[in-house]
């Protein structure tokens, strides 16, 4: 699912943390060398672990993936969330219309709601991939129960008939150590995405075929929901009435569609 409102509120803490930032520049002109440099060392761990936790795509080390290699040139990657739902069946349509391939995140409990649907992703050639059991989030569990969630969405899908590719979404992209350990050590990538458009808040399709294609550029990762949470009968009419619309734009402007996996 998007989070808008946490989008605004991780830009109030990035002014805040500017202001607070020069405030302290100013004091410091008093303060001895020794001590400055342990404030800012400790000021800028501090950002960088609420950052890491945060912020989806944001980690120091280039463990998270959130967009596509350089080559081939003019790609890009559509991605879903939150699914498979009843809808779902018609966003297969529109990309069958469209010749696109797209990575599905799926989650387990939504997938034995409709495990004929998630068969028909794979039927269709698109990848699916594990967002988890549940929309459950997990930053704050230990690395055993991410484990346990990741494992547990491996083997429900795999009985379902779709062995999901070793990619791993967390529910609202949120992550820890502990997140990246589980996903390190059952194989998976972790991945984030380079722009969401807050189509589960149900704006005019036509704003969000603007967020989508305004700022377009090669290595996008494009973050879309076929579900919404754990909810049985989600709404995403808005995002099925743009994405025809995505597709030609982004397609008129030379871009090309890959999986995740094929990446
Ligand atoms: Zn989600």
């Amino acid at each position: 699912m998007g989070a808008k409102p946490r989008a605004w509120v991780n830009r109030g803490l990035v002014v805040l943390a500017i202001a607070v930032g020069v405030e302290l520049i100013l004091r410091l002109a008093t303060i001895p060398a020794a001590e400055k440099i342990a404030i800012l060392v400790t000021a800028a761990a501090m950002g960088g672990v609420v950052a890491f936790r945060e912020i989806p795509a944001f980690d120091p080390f280039g463990r998270v993936h959130w967009r596509l290699p350089r080559r081939p040139e003019r790609a890009c990657a559509i991605t879903f969330d939150d699914g498979p739902s009843a809808s779902t069946r018609r966003v297969v349509e529109i990309l069958a219309r469209h010749h696109v391939k797209a990575t599905f995140f799926v989650l387990a409990a939504n997938a034995r709601r409709h495990p004929e649907v998630l068969r028909l992703l794979v039927a269709q050639g698109h990848t699916v991939a594990v967002h988890g059991v549940t929309h459950k989030k997990v930053h704050r569990d230990t690395q055993a129960s991410v484990e346990r969630e990741l494992s547990t969405a491996i083997a429900e899908l795999s009985a379902l008939g779709a062995p999901p590719a070793r990619l791993y979404r967390p529910p609202h992209g949120l992550k820890s150590a502990a997140t990246l350990a589980a996903a390190r050590k059952l194989g998976c990538q972790l991945w984030a995405w380079s722009r969401g458009i807050w189509d589960t808040d149900g704006p005019d399709p036509e704003v969000l075929v603007k967020r989508a294609t305004r700022f377009a550029s090669s290595r996008m990762v494009l973050l879309l929901h076929d579900g919404r949470g754990d909810e049985e009968h989600p709404d995403i009419e808005p995002m099925l009435s743009a994405l025809p619309r995505m597709l030609d734009r982004l397609s008129a402007d030379g871009f090309t569609f890959l999986t995740l996996d094929r990446a």
